[in-house]
C-alpha cells in the first residue's frame, strides 16, 4: 500500500522515523502542505515563512538528489488528502507528532477524524522528549528524555520507491498575504545551513557560550543559533544531542590547557536542549496555556488597556529606554535576540507597561523567526510572573543596558538617534542637559512602575489561593531538577540570570 509521509516541522530525511517506516513498507509519497489559514494567524509572520520556505526547498532538493519529488500542495490538509484518495484510492498516512499552537492542534484533530472517517490508517511518531496526554507525570521526565535521545539516529533510507503526484509552486510570503515585517538579515535555512550552524557552534563559536550568552553583543556568535533549525526540523534533536555528546568526549580527551571553556559550554548547552522539550511539554500537557496563565488566580491581573499606545511604542522600539529599543529593533531586523534580552523585553512589557503577556507575546512571536509556541507561551507567562511557581524576576531596563552593552556599541548601532552619546547619557538620555529631540522621552517612569508592579504581584502571590494553586501547578509542570526544591521560591527554570 502507498504510504504518504506528511512532512510538517521535520524537514529532513535523516533520523526521520515516519520516512524510514514508510520506505520499509512500499511506495512512498512525500508531502508538504502550505496552509494559508495557518499563515493568516496572529502569531505567524513573513519572516517565519521566508525561513521555512528555504527549509522546504532544501528538503525538495534532497529528495530530487535521491530520485524522488516532494509533493508540495497549497491548501487545507484534509482537502489535499481527499484529492490524494480520489487519485490513489486508499493509502496510509504517517507523520511526526507536533506540539504547535491551538490551530495546529485543531488541524491535527481534523486530520485524525478525516482519516478515521475514510478508513485511512494514520500513524504519528514521537520526535521530541515530549509525551502526550493530560495525565502525563513529570516524575523521571529527564531520564526518559535522555533515554529517547540516546536511541540510534536513523540513517536516510538506502532505497525508497518514490511516488509523485503533481506539484504546486512554493508560494512567496507575499503570495500568502504576508506583509514584509522589517526583517533585514534572515538566518539561512535548510539542511546544509543547519549542519554548518551545528558544526561551527560545537567546534568554533561555542567556547565562550556560558558567559557570552547573556549579552546580545557576544551572544549573536556564541549562542548555538539552532533554534530556527529545530523549529523547521532540519536537524533532529537527537542529532544535535548526540553530536554534542561526541564533542564532549573529544573535549575530554584534549590536554587540559586546550580544553579552555569547552567543558562548561557543552554542559550548559545540553541543559538547554532539555529545556526545549521541558517547556514544550507544558503546552502539550495543557494547551490552554497559550492564552491562560498556568495559575488561574492571575487571570485578569493585567486587563487589556483601552489604548494601544504603549503596545505600539513597544513594538516599534520607541519606548524611550535606549537598551529596550535597541533590542527590539535588533530583533525586528534579525528575527533573533538572546534569551536574557527576550526575558527583559517580556519583563518590561509586563511589569513596567503592565500589558497582558498575551498581547506583548504576540508581538514577540511574530518577530521571532524561531517562534515555537510551547517554549514561547510558557516563557512569556513565566517572565510575566503568572505561573505561580517561578521566582518573580523584574529586569531593570536601564541596568541591563549598562551590564550587557558596557561600551554602548550595540545601543548606538540600533538607536542611531543616540549615536553621539555615551555612558549615562546614552542609557538614560533623559538626564542629558538637552535631551535628544528625535528620540522619545521614556513612556513610563520605570522606578515607579517597578515598585507598583512588585506591590501588585507579591500581594497576589501571598494569598492562600495563590499558594494552594502553586502546588497544583508544580505537580503538573514543575521541573523536578536540578535541586528538587518544591516551588514558590524555585529559581526560574530556563533563566540564565
Ligand atoms: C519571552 C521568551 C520567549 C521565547 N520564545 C522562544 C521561542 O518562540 N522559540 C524558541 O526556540 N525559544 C524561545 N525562547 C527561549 C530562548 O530565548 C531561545 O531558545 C534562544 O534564545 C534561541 O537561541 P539559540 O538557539 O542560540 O539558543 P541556545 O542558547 O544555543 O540554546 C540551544 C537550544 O536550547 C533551547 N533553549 C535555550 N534556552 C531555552 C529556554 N530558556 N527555554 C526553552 N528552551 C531553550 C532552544 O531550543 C535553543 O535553540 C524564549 C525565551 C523567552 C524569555
Amino acid at each position: 500500500m502507498l504510504t504518504v509521509v506528511w512532512c510538517k516541522r521535520d524537514l529532513r530525511l535523516h533520523d526521520h522515523s515516519p520516512l524510514s517506516a514508510a520506505a520499509a513498507s512500499g511506495p512512498v509519497l512525500p508531502l508538504y502542505v502550505v496552509e494559508p489559514d495557518y499563515w493568516a494567524l496572529d502569531d505567524t509572520s513573513y519572516r517565519q515563512w521566508a525561513f521555512l520556505r528555504q527549509a522546504v526547498d532544501s528538503l525538495r532538493t534532497q529528495i530530487v538528489e535521491r530520485g524522488g519529488r516532494l509533493c508540495v500542495k497549497v491548501g487545507d490538509v484534509t482537502d489535499v488528502l481527499a484529492r490524494l484518495r480520489d487519485h490513489f484510492g486508499s493509502f496510509r498516512l504517517v507523520a511526526h507528532q507536533e506540539t504547535g499552537n491551538a490551530w495546529t492542534f485543531a488541524r491535527d484533530n481534523a486530520v485524525r477524524h478525516w482519516c478515521a472517517d475514510h478508513a485511512i490508517p494514520f500513524d504519528e511518531y514521537q520526535q521530541y522528549g515530549i509525551w502526550r496526554g493530560r495525565d502525563f507525570t513529570r516524575d523521571r521526565w529527564s531520564k526518559k528524555w535522555d533515554a529517547l535521545m540516546a536511541q540510534p539516529i536513523l540513517p536516510v533510507p538506502d532505497t525508497v520507491d518514490w511516488v509523485t503526484y503533481g506539484n504546486d509552486d512554493l508560494p512567496t510570503p507575499e503570495a500568502l498575504g504576508l506583509a514584509h515585517d522589517g526583517i533585514q538579515d534572515l538566518q539561512p535555512g535548510g539542511r546544509a545551513a543547519a549542519e554548518e550552524t551545528l558544526r561551527s557552534f560545537l567546534y568554533d563559536r561555542g567556547e565562550p557560550y556560558q558567559k557570552a550568552m547573556s549579552s546580545p553583543v557576544s551572544g549573536e556568535a556564541a549562542c548555538s543559533r539552532l533554534s530556527v533549525h529545530l523549529v523547521a526540523g532540519s536537524l533532529s534533536m537527537r542529532e544535535i544531542y548526540q553530536a554534542t555528546l561526541q564533542r564532549q568526549e573529544e573535549v575530554r580527551d584534549l590536554q587540559k590547557a586546550e580544553r579552555g571553556l569547552w567543558p562548561s559550554a557543552m554542559r550548559s548547552f545540553i541543559g538547554r536542549l532539555h529545556w526545549h522539550c521541558h517547556f514544550m511539554q507544558k503546552l502539550e500537557t495543557e494547551p490552554e496555556i497559550e492564552w491562560l496563565p498556568m495559575a488561574q488566580v492571575y487571570v485578569g491581573l493585567r486587563p487589556i488597556p483601552n489604548s494601544t499606545d504603549l503596545l505600539d511604542a513597544y513594538a516599534a522600539g520607541q519606548t524611550g529606554f535606549p537598551f529596550v529599543d535597541a533590542c527590539m529593533r535588533y530583533l525586528t531586523a534579525t528575527g533573533w535576540v538572546n534569551f536574557r534580552m527576550r526575558a527583559m523585553l517580556m519583563s518590561f512589557a509586563s511589569y513596567n507597561l503592565w500589558l497582558p503577556w498575551q498581547q506583548s507575546g504576540a508581538v514577540l512571536a511574530r518577530l521571532f523567526t524561531d517562534y515555537e509556541p510551547g517554549i514561547h507561551w510558557s516563557q512569556s507567562q513565566m517572565q510575566a510572573g503568572e505561573t505561580g511557581i517561578n521566582a518573580v524576576r523584574i529586569y531593570s531596563p536601564v541596568k541591563q543596558g549598562y551590564d550587557q552593552d558596557p561600551t554602548g556599541e550595540f545601543t548606538r548601532r540600533w538607536v542611531p538617534e543616540l549615536a553621539h552619546l555615551d555612558g549615562k547619557e546614552l542609557q538614560e538620555p533623559w538626564t542629558c542637559e538637552i535631551p535628544p529631540a528625535d528620540y522619545p522621552a521614556p513612556i513610563v517612569d520605570y522606578r515607579a512602575t517597578t515598585a507598583e508592579a512588585k506591590k501588585k504581584i507579591y500581594a497576589l502571590r501571598r494569598t492562600a489561593a495563590a499558594r494552594a494553586e502553586a502546588a497544583e501547578v508544580f505537580e503538573k509542570h514543575g521541573s523536578r531538577k536540578p535541586h528538587g526544591v518544591r516551588m514558590r521560591t524555585v529559581k526560574q527554570d530556563g533563566a540564565d540570570a
